[in-house]
């Protein structure tokens, strides 16, 4: 019996670490993220409307928009729209350093979209 229970234990806590992060937590730390993208950007003179974050349909198939985990960003500098890929090179870099995962990476380049991937 007490040998059963030690190799429970031992199975436990190998494999602990791949037991993955609870949504929820994943969720409360990619806001956190957020804020902190957003500070970075205003610190540049950059400007900042939200795109799409959450959203039910409209993305590919499993979407990190469906999870709460993604955002599209819309940048502005100097007041001008800019909507290329480059133009967010700065911020997916900044993005990068927390953690996260920037779109345009994608193989099918996605700038403003910011994720926080499994
Ligand atoms: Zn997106």
């Amino acid at each position: 019996m007490k040998l059963i229970f030690l190799t429970l234990l031992f199975f436990f806590i190998i494999t602990h670490d791949c037991i993955p992060e609870k949504l929820s937590n994943k969720q409360i730390k990619f806001t956190k993220m957020v804020g902190q993208l957003i500070e970075y950007a205003y610190s540049k003179k950059y400007s900042l409307t939200f795109g799409e974050a959450y959203a039910r349909t409209g993305h590919c198939k499993d979407s990190l928009h469906y999870k709460r985990l993604a955002i599209d960003l819309n940048l502005f500098i100097n007041g001008k729209y800019m909507t290329k890929t480059s133009d967010h090179l700065p911020l997916g870099e900044f993005w990068e350093s927390l953690g996260g995962t920037w779109g345009g990476r994608f193989k099918k380049a996605d700038g403003n979209h910011y994720s926080l991937g499994e």
